[in-house]
């Protein structure tokens, strides 16, 4: 495909793009009154306009049935864990039974390590990225410490080779495999909220299982990104949040992906409440904990049908869409997107791409890393109404989702960015 630096060109891409409609399905902010350019889906997606109606029907069933709404809402929020399952099944490359809707993303990843991060003399090493998310950092650094490991000795940080800003996947698994002996769980993103950068989760835990170790992974910025296949690449765990990609309203329902492998198995460890106990006998409120199987006896409480409601409502449009076509206009998006940059400034003197340039290596945020003048740049952009983040120290974080984002935001986005450097 080539691109063409104008916005006649990419107002043709737009009408050539099948996924054109969903864009009216969302609001979009405005800014001194014209709509701005929101390239920030990366850390809040933007608001579905059937999310208002979804919440309001569970008002009005709360309002007009009361406790009666647990069996006779219209979506009875005693089932309400069930009316996610195909749809994240679906996002995330699952079986419904390996996927639930639950808590929020640092929680899940406490749960999921009690269950899945269980250091002996031997084996007891943690592998991750180094420059993880601050939470991940946090989360296992608490593990670690609760298991009364030193962290300097347990923990193991993937850093990029010199002069590099991503991790090369054979520096990874060389690594895993260097620690083959002592190695407990590999803990990676999918994709890397700071680089962008995909990983290849298959290979990634091919080798993870080879060296006998579990292997998870933290999906906030992979799901509703890029498409994903955890039950066939044999991922054991994952976790994820849904106000990123996944447009489910701020501090949103999580999830978790446990692999069916997992499903039976009484050895594992695990932090219970009744919403996991066996269903049709949750409510004799006897002693004795009897999971349900798979995810969903990782359940701890009763869902919060509000957050609930919103997940549905922008689950509802990426059954409709589906990923796989979501995907395929992403790839496009970003493309054109690094092709602009690219021709902007093509020695590299003013910024740098640090996401991989290859598409199969990343999702559709690009990270740009400015020379000079980086927050001014930022600034600049918001005040013409162009939504991007800055990551410190020296990063512009830009994002177009191709749920809601046109090629026409991708060529003003980069018209303003070439006036402001
Ligand atoms: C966004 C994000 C989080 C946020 O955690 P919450 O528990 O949802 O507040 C954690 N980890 C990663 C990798 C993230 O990108």
């Amino acid at each position: 495909m080539t691109f063409e630096n104008s916005i006649a060109f990419a107002r043709k891409m737009d009408r050539n793009d099948p996924l054109s409609s969903y864009r009216k399905k969302f609001i979009i902010p405005k800014h001194k009154g014209k709509t701005a350019v929101y390239f920030v889906g990366n850390s809040l997606g933007l608001q579905p306009k059937d999310t208002k109606r979804y919440i309001n029907e569970e008002l009005e069933d709360w309002g007009t049935l009361a406790v009666e709404g647990h069996f006779n809402g219209r979506r009875p929020w005693m089932h309400y864990h069930k009316f996610s399952k195909k749809a994240l099944a679906e996002i995330v490359g699952a079986k419904s039974i390996e996927v639930v809707a639950l808590n929020q993303l640092t929680v899940n990843l406490h749960l999921m390590m009690v269950s899945f991060y269980r250091p002996t003399k031997e084996r007891f090493k943690i592998i991750m990225e180094a420059g993880a998310f601050p939470s991940d950092q946090y989360a296992v650094e608490s593990q670690l410490n609760y298991h009364k490991l030193n962290v300097d000795t347990a923990l193991v940080e993937l850093k990029p080779r010199l002069g590099e800003h991503t991790l090369r996947t054979e520096d990874i698994l060389q690594s895993i495999d260097a620690h083959r002996n002592q190695l407990a769980l590999v803990l990676l993103s999918g994709v890397q909220y700071y680089t962008g950068q995909f990983f290849d989760i298959k290979k990634i835990t091919e080798v993870g299982h080879r060296s006998g170790a579990l292997v998870g992974f933290d999906l906030a910025h992979a799901v509703g990104n890029v498409p994903l296949q955890l039950h066939k690449d044999n991922v054991d765990f994952a976790v994820w949040c849904s106000y990123k990609y996944l447009n489910s309203g701020p501090g949103g329902i999580a999830g978790i992906f446990i692999h069916e492998k997992h499903k039976n198995d009484s050895n594992i460890p695990r932090f219970a409440g009744w919403w996991g106990h066996k269903e049709n006998v949750r409510f004799q409120m006897k002693k004795g904990f009897i999971p349900m199987q798979g995810a969903d006896g990782w359940q701890l409480s009763n869902v919060p049908v509000l957050a609930g409601a919103a997940h549905l409502a922008s689950l509802k449009l990426f059954e409709e869409a589906g990923i796989l076509n979501l995907r395929k206009k992403s790839i496009l998006l970003t493309s054109y997107l690094h092709s602009l940059l690219n021709e902007m400034d093509p020695k590299g003197d003013k910024f740098e791409i640090i996401t991989p340039s290859n598409s199969n290596d990343r999702g559709c945020q690009l990270s740009i890393l400015m020379k000079k003048n980086g927050r001014k740049v930022f600034s600049g952009l918001m005040k013409k109404g162009i939504f991007t983040d800055w990551r410190e120290p020296d990063v512009i974080r830009a994002a177009p989702v191709p749920m809601y984002n046109s090629f026409e935001d991708v060529y003003k986005f980069a018209h303003v960015l070439s006036t402001l450097i």
